[in-house]
């Protein structure tokens, strides 16, 4: 096997039994097409079903198609992670495997490489496919997510994407963990993006296999990833408590009610502990901060004026 190839598409699935047969053909009909060099990996996420097996009769008879079965349900980013480490290709196409992400996008995509796009990043516009509740609380994480991390991250990022090589390189060097919410961590590489919009359809088959747990630690691991603004809640507390206090004390001061100086001292004392946790959540987020270790600055391009020979004499 040579060790690069132009494309990979690289699809994580999750008891996708039903879905991998119409997904290959469609893949493989797609980058035929569009190249004469390609792969698509599927990495089987510790499925239960039978996966496995549907995937190795479909490598058996598709050339180009290769097969990871990770050891266990490690989760979707993680076994994005796996294709991406695996692909070798000088770009990398990552989409899911219910064909929600549309094939038809495949060729698009590579047009925009072709003319020099670093990333080409799927901005998914719901569809029939997907309900209102879901649409909604995804528009809403996005804007907490923006405004919490300062990262722009449109509404709608999916995992169907296109990065160059240089690009996933640069993501294998980060760290595992912010590899664990990737469209967090494109959208803080910020290169260049080129946006192409597709629309969310239905499942070719099975149901969605993000239960909410899976849902709900994904948005987690996202804001915690990115931000330590919430580290400085306490701050607000210890505010509020002060203010209040002292509200209570001058009452007591004109009223001499027993009531109103308990009041003003116990939201005294509050106050001191808000405060306290607000200085831990500074500490703390100092020390994660730290741990992430991620590059404080990247450069996008740089200039320099030459001497000329004649002033560098
Ligand atoms: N997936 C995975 N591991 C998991 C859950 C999901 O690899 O633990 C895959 C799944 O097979 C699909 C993609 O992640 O290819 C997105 O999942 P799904 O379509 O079920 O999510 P939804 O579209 O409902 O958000
Ligand atoms: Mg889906």
């Amino acid at each position: 096997m040579p060790d690069t190839c132009e494309i990979s598409v690289v699809v994580p699935a999750f008891r996708e039994e039903a879905a991998l047969p119409e997904l290959v053909r469609q893949v493989v009909a797609a980058l035929e097409s569009a190249s004469n060099d390609w792969e698509l990996i599927v990495v089987d996420d510790g499925s239960a079903d039978r996966t496995w097996q549907v995937l190795s009769d479909l490598v058996a008879k598709t050339p180009g198609l290769r097969g990871i079965k990770l050891a266990r349900n490690f989760g979707h980013q993680a076994a994005l992670a796996a294709g991406m480490d695996a692909a070798r290709g000088r770009a990398v196409i990552s989409m899911d495997a219910d064909l929600q992400h549309p094939p038809s996008l495949i060729g698009p995509m590579l047009t925009a490489w072709r003319s020099g796009s670093l990333v080409v990043q799927g901005l998914r516009h719901d569809g029939e496919g997907v309900g209102a509740a879901k649409s909604g609380s995804s528009r809403l994480y996005y804007a907490l997510f923006r405004t919490l991390t300062g990262v722009n991250l449109a509404s709608g990022s999916a995992d169907f994407r296109l990065l160059d090589r240089s690009v996933v390189e640069h993501i294998k060097a980060m760290p595992g963990e912010d590899r664990m919410f990737l469209r967090g961590l494109v959208g803080w590489l910020a290169y260049p993006t080129t946006v192409l919009p597709f629309e969310c359809g239905e499942r070719v088959a099975g149901v969605s296999k993000y239960s909410l747990g899976k849902m709900l630690r994904l948005a987690s691991t996202g804001v915690l990833g990115y931000s330590t603004m919430p580290l400085k809640a306490p701050w607000a507390g210890a505010v509020l408590a002060g203010l209040a206090g002292i509200g209570y004390g001058v009452r007591a001061a004109l009223t001499q009610e027993p009531l109103a100086l308990a009041m003003s001292v116990g939201l005294g004392f509050s106050a001191l502990l808000f405060a306290t946790l607000g200085v831990f959540g500074a500490y703390l987020a100092l020390a994660v901060r730290h741990l992430r270790k991620r590059p404080p600055y990247l450069v996008e391009t740089s200039a320099r004026g030459e001497k000329s020979a004649k002033t560098a004499a």
